[in-house]
């Protein structure tokens, strides 16, 4: 497997430069995508993040 999380794991906060964040919120959204709202822990700083969920593994054909 390779690494397709690479939104999660690059996720840097832009004030101090830490990867700690706790999830605060999590929302789907109607178009598939996944918004979540993210508190830095070091600094506070909070972020929305949009995730693309994958694609669930049912048998089209
Ligand atoms: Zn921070």
């Amino acid at each position: 497997m390779t690494s397709t999380r690479r939104n999660e794991r690059g996720l840097v906060c832009p004030r101090c430069g830490c990867r700690h964040f706790k999830t605060t919120h999590t929302e789907p959204l109607r178009d598939g995508r996944i918004r979540r709202r993210k508190t830095c822990r070091h600094c506070g700083r909070k972020i929305v993040t949009f995730e693309a969920t994958p694609a669930p593994a049912r048998p089209d054909r």
